[in-house]
């Protein structure tokens, strides 16, 4: 009994501490990755020789060499993914989003005055800007926001989302656009993939609840993305995932270990004591109020990426910006295989069951029973997950149970009574 105490304790306290951080997966996640496939290891070590034989061509200082396309602009596509209808956020919430990216990724943060006098010389203007799509891959007009509903009520860092065919949304080309997928992650902020990685796995994964800026998280600012979108870009932890660890930037002071809350002053480990931590750094957990900058080196390798031979070069030719071909046609709706609902036992005597676990936009609204000739011979309102039909009063013969959503959806399925 005494061990089951101490273990509630133990799950009271890291479930405060999940709540209490910027709960990233990103380093669990790519680790992961290339445990299971070891060509994706040698894939990172190229790209890693890339940045530092870029590093050796430029010669010492951090700014010296620059890419012709000074403003480097990323054509952006979000699948939201909702179960919950809370989930399907709105326009306006992607908007903000994506202006919390321009900010942070443009240095034009207010908060930028409060960056430590320590840092303040080496805040940088990355000169990389974000911009929902305005054409899709086919070149047809779109917003650059897809909504799809999914009968998963929660998601795991297990890329499940970026597949339609398990009911969450295919990646867009990500040769040409930033794939962001927002759905109910629940124990996790976030998640990216790595440059070079698989590429219809490539991009970053946000919680809905710490996407753009209308929550109260203490990461409701929008920062959570400015951090997976620096892991995209191939930026590590500030403390390089291991106690003093290197997160392969000249600029960026050694670290002990990842900052929660929001810490003030100077605060040292692994020796940095003329600096101290940098823990107002995006890639820190720090609360999002707390987090004002990337520095010149986190800024030129994150640009390194996208010079010629780079990985993520190809974003420079997409037309994802560019004027589309073709007004928009979206083809016609079909309903997915995993949208057809369970009726059972099939044949019924008594009672027929109808499972709508998969689409629970179907709770609250009637469906009808007919009889083969047409004749409507019940009406059933749908009150729960698992609806229990007494049929007991019907005749012996076959049945129809139908039903159809505002969204045009339906339902119709035969059933025997005994
Ligand atoms: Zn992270």
């Amino acid at each position: 009994m005494r061990t089951f105490f101490i273990l509630i304790i133990i799950l009271i306290i890291s479930i405060g501490q999940l709540a209490a951080q910027r709960a990233c997966s990103t380093a669990v996640y790519q680790q992961k990755e290339m445990a299971g496939d070891p060509s994706l290891t040698d894939q990172v070590n190229r790209i890693e020789a890339f940045i530092q034989q870029q590093k050796i061509n430029r010669g010492t200082t951090a700014t010296g060499a620059r890419l012709q396309q000074v403003i480097i602009r990323i054509p952006v596509v979000v699948h939201i993914l909702y179960h919950q209808s809370g989930e399907n956020i709105s326009d306006q919430v992607v908007s903000s989003q994506i202006d919390m990216l321009n900010k942070s990724f443009r240095k034009k943060n207010a908060d930028t005055a409060a960056i430590p006098s320590a840092f303040k010389s080496l805040a940088a203007d990355c000169e990389i800007e974000f911009q929902l799509a305005i054409s899709d891959p086919r070149r047809r007009s779109t917003s650059g926001i897809i909504r799809k509903y999914t009968p998963v009520a929660e998601w795991q860092a297990e890329d499940q989302m970026k597949f339609s065919e398990q009911t969450g949304d295919d990646a867009w080309d990500p040769q040409s656009y930033l794939n962001i997928w927002v759905c109910n992650m629940k124990r996790i902020a976030g998640y990216a993939s790595l440059p070079g990685g698989i590429a219809i796995k490539d991009g970053v994964v946000i919680d809905y609840t710490v996407f753009g800026t209308n929550n109260s998280s203490g990461y409701e600012m929008g920062k959570t993305a400015v951090h997976e979108v620096g892991h995209w870009l191939g930026l590590k932890h500030i403390w390089g995932d291991a106690y003093c660890g290197d997160d392969l930037v000249d600029d960026t002071p050694k670290q002990g270990n990842y900052t929660t809350g929001c810490p003030s002053g100077v605060r040292t480990s692994c020796g940095n004591t003329s600096t101290g931590d940098m823990y107002t750094n995006y890639m820190d957990y720090t609360n999002d109020a707390c987090v004002n900058l990337f520095t010149e080196g986190q800024k030129t390798r994150m640009r390194t990426l996208f010079a010629a031979g780079g990985s993520r070069n190809s974003i420079l030719s997409s037309y994802g910006l560019s004027e589309p071909l073709m007004a928009e046609s979206p083809l016609p709706d079909e309903l997915p295989k995993w949208l057809h609902p369970q009726v059972y036992p099939n044949p019924a005597a008594n009672e027929l069951k109808l499972d709508v676990a998969y689409d629970i936009r179907w709770i609250g609204k009637t469906m009808t029973v007919s009889d083969v000739n047409g004749k409507i011979v019940m009406q059933v309102l749908i009150s729960s997950k698992l609806q229990v039909i007494d049929i007991s009063k019907l005749k012996t013969g076959m049945y129809f149970l139908s039903g159809k959503k505002e969204d045009g959806s339906c339902i119709k399925q035969k059933f025997i009574k005994l």
